[in-house]
């Protein structure tokens, strides 16, 4: 029996693992759970998979949970959240969102806890510090991205040494065809329409701008300790090939499969071995079909540009990438920015001179605060 803390487990993410672990109970237990404050949806899951602790963020809501649930140990805060991450299980499913899955990542590490990783900007903003400390600590950071799942499948039992390149994949989001112009008016119901997946808002608009992207190459080259110049992104906008690896005799491995996000999660949570699923079966003759690949279009989507230049710059500039983008997304999401405000805001951020360290925990979250902050200031 596997012993679970879910991190964020009211989010898509979350949902679908605790679907998995109610289908698989001989096999995983829920530990703990955390959430921002979907509470009533909580409290459904609470009843469901008895966990041991919980953590919320609000101080009032861990107050009226603990009257509530008595034999439950209840958190709140981020100093709650890390309380739960140093717990002793087996496996923490990390499925935060932003840059407040770092520090809870960064404990349980320290705890010599193994990782299932849905939080990309974990890798994006700490990817160093993270992976240094995996490897010190002997710990698993298993990925539940679907990328870098079907890169990790694709280099099971093969040698590291041997890999040429990596090819991400990305279904180039609503807005794949359309020209700067097009962009200018853009809403954000039509940014949140995601062709083939179903996420939470954040990554949507970030699925839209290609930022996803470009977190994603961050995120390899950390996972996966290959250089940005060794990471190629294509668009595959049927998102039925996840990822592939190329290896040095020109040999290209691929993994497919259709869009659920139920695959990484179960392999995350039962690895080495495959977890049975009922789910649908890929279809060549319908769905494989045709199968097509384009080259992303940059002087569009600027984001992921600025993403390898800002893997390329190394230090600090992930975090300001990161950092801006995120404050920049929740403007759009409330409306007062545009679409392209996103990217345009993003790269005048990028070309501020912003200097930093990003080695210990501090320097991260140092930079990090600094960079909202001028990020704001840019947009007022
Ligand atoms: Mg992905």
């Amino acid at each position: 029996m596997k012993d679970i803390i879910i991190l964020g487990s009211t989010g898509s993410i979350g949902c679908q693992a605790l679907n998995i672990i109610e289908e698989n109970n001989e096999k995983f237990n829920v530990l703990g759970l955390s959430c921002r404050n979907s509470i009533s949806q909580l409290e459904k899951q609470m009843e469901k998979h008895r966990p041991k602790f919980v953590c919320v963020e609000k101080e009032a809501d861990a107050f009226m949970l603990k009257n509530k649930y008595r034999d439950v140990e209840i958190y709140h805060g981020e100093d709650g959240l890390i309380e739960i991450a140093k717990a002793d299980c087996d496996l923490l499913l990390n499925a935060l969102m932003g840059i407040s899955g770092l520090v809870p990542t960064y404990h349980a590490i320290k705890n010599g806890t193994d990782i299932a990783l849905a939080n990309k900007e974990t890798m994006v903003t700490g990817g160093k510090l993270i992976t240094d400390l995996a490897l010190e600590k002997n710990v698993k950071i298993l990925p539940v991205d679907s990328e870098h799942s079907a890169i990790f499948q694709c280099l099971m039992g093969n040698e590291h040494k041997s890999i040429k390149r990596l090819i991400i994949t990305a279904s180039g989001g609503p807005f794949r065809n359309k020209s700067l112009e097009d962009l200018k008016n853009v809403t954000l119901q039509q940014a949140l329409n995601h062709p083939n997946w179903s996420m939470g808002q954040k990554i949507t608009i970030d699925s839209a701008t290609m930022m996803n992207k470009g977190l994603e190459v961050i995120e390899a080259r950390w996972l996966f300790d290959i250089s940005g110049d060794r990471i190629e992104t294509v668009i595959h906008p049927e998102s039925i090939v996840h990822s592939m690896v190329e290896f040095d005799d020109t040999s290209v491995m691929a993994q497919l499969g259709l869009p659920d996000m139920r695959i990484p999660i179960g392999l995350a949570f039962n690895y080495p071995n495959r977890l049975n699923y009922n789910g649908k079966s890929l279809d060549f003759l319908k769905e494989g079909r045709l199968l097509h690949f384009e080259k992303p279009r940059e002087d569009v989507f600027k984001c992921l540009k600025l993403a390898y230049a800002a893997l390329e710059e190394g230090n600090g500039a992930t975090v300001i990438l990161n950092g801006a983008n995120e404050i920049l997304v929740n403007e759009f999401l409330n409306g007062r920015i545009g679409f392209l405000d996103i990217q345009n805001n993003l790269e005048r951020v990028m070309n501020m001179g912003i200097k930093g360290k990003s080695e210990t925990l501090y320097d991260i979250m140092e930079l990090d605060k600094e960079v909202r902050a001028k990020t704001k200031e840019l947009i007022v």
